[in-house]
């Protein structure tokens, strides 16, 4: 007999791991005891040789779904004079356990056969779960993640229930959620009226099939529900909600259901079938065109609880799942509030008795050639933990704050980083309290107390303020960020970038991000790495007439671009855009007074008004668009048939200052000549975004060279145009150079704080 003390490091806690290494030690004969410790969970085993090591193999082979392992450890140690009594599964040590908490998943394969199963105790009951799915983030308030402290803590378990819980041979041993019809949360429909006898799903099923809209309540929030094959339905829930442009999201019965309506590749069906389960942009058709105006894609999930899964097998087909809200405000969660804030926009309410403790809005996943890539990380995915690059595993905890639009917070220590979810733009003020609520609770579940502070530059953000005020109260070092820096921060530490090895070209395009000097950066070229960057280059900077006003009419650009080939003859060029004709001459005139004077138009390099300018142009939404990436989204969906077709425009590079310069007049040029000869928007749109990659991919080529570098690293809000993306990575990949891209954290400002986290800490010496 030989003695092992074993270390499994990883995502170990929460998952059904002691009960996997239960199970395999008695099959193979292991004596012992399995703990959860600070560290992750500790083995020690006893038995023979060759039973250990299989013991171990299995350990990893049949590891638990929500798992992962990042490492496994051994050390011989002297078996005891007497042979243990078979494997126990010891107590967690109080006060030393780091539990943390998993993110929600969605129902399993084998709790889906228990509601669909007559004979089951589960048949039909909305709030089946096992350790292998179910809530967890969403239901949690305070730490040790056990019930007491989840909102499963008003649901006493019944005498079945409480006997799968204590049973570690049971699919359901320590699931703190566990539940059924006896002893758990129940479901109901209001008004009642809308009840269909007492079955509140068939109830919610009719209505639906009859064209209404009913709110239901989900994991991490509410969602809106109506047919999304019925036109006259989904146009309502826009009127309603007062969302005019953005998707739909549209959730099918299963895969088959699905394949109906959407071109999804073996990638999209996969994250699609996830424990995450998050929204995947895939190409569909035949759904009512109101589910995703104006685009080739749309936001497409598969049921992921009990509840998803009897609605859609009783509706006949896809609905239309969008956020509980009105326009921007976050989603809802509460009962009373859901009743309250969707009044006017609900027929009935499809409720539940287990509260919703964490809002969480749905994932956002789309796939590009290079693979997955996350563009809002909630629900399924955080907080899943993800290690630091190496070089930064004893660095002291920062706490990185973000940005202003999709604001998430970060923490790093202990060699690990944690983004939070997704809470939305802080300019809604229904969002602050989520963000400081959410601030304390990942600082009580990690236990985590930070030792620096991380913001962005930009003085006049939320998050910038309440991370000085953190800062002072606590009297820590505060480190502001640059916006565009953080974001080529994190890109290179999402990728395990060595800090020792970290030099890189940041590719950095989006909106708009506080430069250094003083103007509104956008389109940047940033020579660096996590401890500081020179700006390398950039997009030729224009004014943005009216400052904010310049990001919800999308025409302002186009004049401020057009102004800046030649300010003596712009308005005969606007004159021969499409925008022309959806824009007052007045406004027009005033504009023109802004760009001459200078007056409330601050210089901007931004990639993203570029884009405004250009979807102005050829008349996508040039008067007002509803969010900020609306005309880019549009502009892309009009090209994608002709892009690299049909050629691009010339892109010019201007090396009169102290770096060069990407600048559009030729660019300009040859798009208005195409709009004088009548040229299809969608051919102008693909010869926009082919010669602008081209150009930008030329361009960091150069500088990639003078420089020495050998690496570049996109990021930025205009890194998510699929389109774009995959001809500047093809280009640039085919010179040799390495390129890397976001995959598991967001491009747009929703990654700001990861990056931010690793600049603050790299500071440091
Ligand atoms: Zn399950
Ligand atoms: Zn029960
Ligand atoms: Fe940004």
């Amino acid at each position: 007999m030989q003695g092992w003390r074993i270390r499994v490091r990883g995502l170990v806690q929460g998952v059904g791991f002691r009960p996997h290494v239960w199970r395999i030690a008695r099959d193979e004969a292991i004596a012992g005891e399995v703990v959860n410790d600070g560290e992750g969970v500790a083995i020690t085993a006893y038995g023979a040789a060759g039973n250990l090591e299989r013991f171990i193999d299995r350990l990893v082979a049949e590891a638990p779904p929500l798992s992962r392992i990042d490492a496994i450890e051994r050390q011989a140690i002297a078996p005891p004079p007497v042979r243990p009594d078979g494997f126990g599964i010891g107590r967690s040590i109080p006060g030393k356990v780091a539990t943390g908490v998993v993110p929600d998943a969605a129902t399993c394969p084998a709790c889906k056969a228990d509601i669909d199963d007559p004979a089951n105790r589960r048949f039909g009951y909305a709030f089946t779960n096992c350790t292998h799915c179910g809530p967890r983030l969403s239901i949690v308030r305070a730490i040790p993640y056990d019930r007491t402290n989840t909102s499963m803590q008003a649901f006493p378990m019944c005498h079945a229930c409480e006997a799968e819980y204590g049973d570690p041979a049971d699919r359901r041993f320590h699931a703190q959620p566990n539940a059924c019809p006896r002893c758990g949360p129940r479901l109901w429909i209001e008004p009642v009226a809308a009840a269909d006898g007492d079955d509140p799903v068939a109830g919610a099923a009719a209505m639906l099939r009859a064209g209404r809209i009913v709110a239901i309540k989900g994991i991490g929030g509410f969602h809106l529900a109506c047919d999304a094959m019925n036109e006259e339905a989904v146009a309502r829930l826009r009127r309603r909600k007062r969302r005019y442009a953005k998707p739909f999201a549209v959730m099918f019965r299963d895969i088959e259901g699905l394949r109906r309506h959407c071109r999804a590749g073996a990638d999209e069906e996969g994250w699609l079938a996830s424990h995450a389960a998050p929204i995947v942009l895939v190409e569909g058709r035949g759904l009512a065109p109101s589910v995703a105006p104006g685009q080739d894609r749309i936001g497409a999930m598969l049921p992921y609880t009990p509840l998803h899964h009897m609605l859609l097998a009783a509706c006949s087909g896809p609905l239309v799942m969008t956020s509980g809200n009105t326009s921007e405000e976050p989603q809802a969660i509460g009962n009373d509030e859901a009743r309250q804030r969707l009044a006017g926009i609900a027929d009935a309410w499809l409720m539940h008795d287990r509260d919703i403790v964490n809002r969480l809005d749905d994932s956002v996943v789309r796939i590009d050639a290079a693979g997955p890539q996350v563009i809002r990380r909630a629900r399924g995915l955080a907080p899943e933990p993800r290690p630091t690059p190496a070089g930064f595993a004893s660095d002291a905890a920062v706490l990185a704050m973000g940005g202003e639009l999709k604001a998430a917070f970060c923490l790093l220590g202990h060699g690990r980083m944690i983004l939070s979810q997704h809470m939305g733009d802080l300019e809604e003020a229904s969002t602050h309290a989520d963000y400081r609520r959410n601030l304390d609770l990942y600082r009580a579940i990690f236990d985590f107390h930070p030792r620096r502070i991380a913001v962005d530059r930009h003085p006049a953000y939320l998050s910038t303020q309440w991370g000085r005020t953190f800062a002072e109260s606590e009297g820590i070092p505060l480190v502001a960020v640059q916006h565009h820096h953080a974001h080529l921060a994190a890109c290179l530490g999402e990728h395990g970038v060595p800090r020792h090895d970290d030099q890189a070209l940041g590719i950095v395009l989006d909106g708009l991000g506080a430069g250094d000097d003083g103007t509104v950066w956008g389109g940047e070229f940033l020579a660096g790495g996590y401890a500081g960057f020179e700006r390398a280059g950039h997009f030729r900077p224009v004014p943005l007439p009216g400052g904010a006003a310049a990001i919800r009419e999308p025409w302002r650009n186009l004049a401020a671009h057009l102004h800046a080939v030649g300010a003596g003859d712009w308005q005969a060029r606007f004159a021969r855009t499409r925008a022309a004709g959806a824009v007052a001459p007045r406004a027009v005139a005033i504009v023109g007074q802004l760009l001459q004077r200078g007056f409330n138009a601050p210089l901007s390099s931004s990639a993203g008004r570029l884009f405004d300018a250009a979807a102005a142009a050829i008349g996508i939404v040039p008067a007002r668009q509803h969010h900020e990436g609306q005309a880019a989204m549009e502009m892309e969906a009009l090209a994608r048939p002709h892009a690299g077709r049909v050629g691009g425009y010339p892109v010019d590079v201007a090396r009169d200052g102290p770096v060069p310069v990407l600048c559009f007049a030729p660019l300009w040029e040859a798009l208005l000549d195409d709009l004088r000869r009548g040229t299809e928007p969608g051919v102008i749109a693909a010869r926009f975004h082919d010669g602008l990659a081209d150009g930008v991919a030329a361009l960091a080529v150069t500088i990639a060279s003078e420089r020495g570098l050998a690496r570049v690293a996109l990021s930025g809000g205009v890194m998510q145009n699929g389109l774009f993306l995959d001809r500047l990575v093809a280009t640039l990949a085919a010179t040799g150079i390495e390129v890397l891209t976001h995959r598991q954290v967001p491009a747009n400002d929703g990654g700001l704080a990861f990056g931010q986290t690793l600049v603050a800490a790299a500071g440091v010496d």
